[in-house]
């Protein structure tokens, strides 16, 4: 099974059609805020602007770690994704 259906049965499994329906719930967008809360700038390049929450892992999607996520900036985060 590839890494994008493992994460689409977790996201299904907590009741959301998608990934993307996952990243805008309240669920995915508290957790987000309290890992940017917690680092309060980009673990890459110290950036306090524009902050993101990347996946380093999509093991535990819907039941991240706190070491499975990333705070980064938007460059950083559009970097990582190249
Ligand atoms: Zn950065
Ligand atoms: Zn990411």
């Amino acid at each position: 099974m590839g890494v994008q259906q493992m994460f689409k049965n977790h996201v299904f499994a907590l009741g959301f059609e998608s990934y993307s329906e996952y990243l805008f719930s309240c669920l995915w967008r508290s957790k987000s805020d309290q890992m940017i809360n917690i680092k309060k700038v980009c673990e890459l390049c110290g950036n306090n602007k524009s902050l993101q929450v990347h996946h380093k892992t999509y093991e535990n999607v819907g039941n991240e770690k706190q070491r499975d996520l990333q705070v980064l900036c938007r460059s950083c985060h559009e970097e990582v994704h190249k």
